[in-house]
């Protein structure tokens, strides 16, 4: 038998929560597959909602190549746009859409010889000050984009810096910026594109024809939202009370599970592991799971964080090694050697493991490997 450590991938809750993002929103919807899918397999979730999505979105040129090997047809985004003048070809030859968010872009862009013209994503620094055009620069960009012989069609984009945050005021007032900005234009047919998972599931304001389309912005004809964890299952809102009804809404995509290798009884007064970090109260039945920080398993966790064991919920005990971690098997008699162990999934929230180990799950997600992906689907 091989090590028993698996990510079960779940491509009909992966395709349950694109519905639910593109039914929250109202708009079209571009699935966040960058960073290989959050970790769970580009070419896999792409392929299982190849058929509905509008779209996909990833980080750079060679995850969007990866998706058009594997036969996916789809509009794919490029959120960082290029990186050099020599990406334009395969960027044309490909039919990718690009994000410009720098000036540099623009004049590689306006000064390239392109055989057919591209559709861009125009990104407006509304806050976030990460990237993107500043509000001034934004409306002059735009102005010698539009109607140029190497631009087919220009989305306009911003990006929030804390939609998860329900109590700050810095997104509406991210709105109002990009609102203002984009109203001098007085285009019509306008695209736009503002929201994240957080802005989807927690802002209404940024949903289709609420809010923007009804305000300033009449002309909008389609708005594009952005979802990316909420795909994987994770809601990063769900530290919010007034949300607590949206528990159930998103469906745990990735289930990281393994088994109990080797078990020991230690008695009151007794330490485990590196560092000796937990000292047994009280006699307690001790298991080995192999599963460790070389695997994704955040060695910051701590002792108390939850974990299952044969359906049954118990916690962390000890520091997370490289291969292996400890659990505690103290009031589950039934566990035994082979015993399963869900360390993420459906009854132990990613959310939970990255919040007792300082993280967000979408780092959770990035850091799986070595392990055996297998995937399903109904
Ligand atoms: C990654 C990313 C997203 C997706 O964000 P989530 O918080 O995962 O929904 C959306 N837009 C941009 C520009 C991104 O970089």
């Amino acid at each position: 038998m091989s090590r028993p450590a698996i990510a079960h991938i779940r491509l009909d809750a992966f395709r349950h929560n694109y519905r639910i993002a593109k039914q929250f929103h109202g708009g079209k919807a571009l699935a966040v597959i960058k960073a290989n899918a959050y970790g769970h397999g580009a070419v896999q979730c792409a392929k299982a909602i190849e058929s509905e999505a509008d779209g996909f979105a990833v980080a750079a040129i060679e995850e969007a190549l990866q998706l058009r090997e594997a036969g996916i047809t789809a509009p794919i985004l490029l959120l960082e746009g290029f990186f050099e003048a020599a990406e334009l070809p395969d960027i044309v030859a490909n039919n990718l859409w690009l994000v410009i968010h720098h000036l540099w872009q623009i004049e590689i862009l306006l000064a390239a010889k392109l055989t057919k013209p591209l559709q861009i994503w125009l990104k407006m620094d509304s806050g976030m000050h990460r990237v993107g055009l500043s509000p001034d620069e934004y409306n002059r960009a735009y102005l010698r984009l539009n109607n140029h012989p190497n631009v087919a069609k220009i989305v306009l984009m911003s990006h929030f810096a804390n939609a998860d945050n329900l109590n700050s005021a810095h997104t509406q007032q991210q709105i109002e910026v990009f609102k203002q900005t984009v109203s001098v234009l007085n285009i019509n047919n306008t695209e736009i594109s503002l929201a994240n998972s957080a802005a989807v599931l927690g802002w209404p304001q940024t949903r289709n024809f609420q809010g923007l389309a009804q305000q300033s912005l009449p002309k909008i004809v389609t708005q594009w939202s952005r979802p990316g964890i909420m795909l994987y299952g994770a809601n990063p809102l769900y530290t919010n009370a007034a949300l607590a009804n949206q528990k159930e809404l998103l469906k745990p995509v990735m289930q990281l599970t393994s088994r109990i290798i080797s078990m020991r009884k230690i008695t009151k007064g007794e330490a485990i592991g590196y560092g000796s970090i937990f000292t047994a109260e009280c006699d307690t039945m001790v298991g080995v799971v192999a599963c460790g920080y070389a695997d994704g398993y955040p060695r910051s966790a701590v002792t108390g964080t939850p974990m299952a064991v044969d359906g049954k919920m118990t916690r962390l005990i000890g520091r997370v090694s490289m291969d292996m971690l400890f659990v505690d098997l103290t009031d589950i008699p039934i566990a035994t050697i082979g015993s399963q162990v869900e360390l993420w999934g459906d009854q132990v929230p990613a959310n939970e493991i990255a919040s007792s180990a300082g993280t967000i799950a979408y780092e959770l997600f990035c850091n799986v490997k070595r392990v055996q992906f297998t995937y399903t689907d109904i």
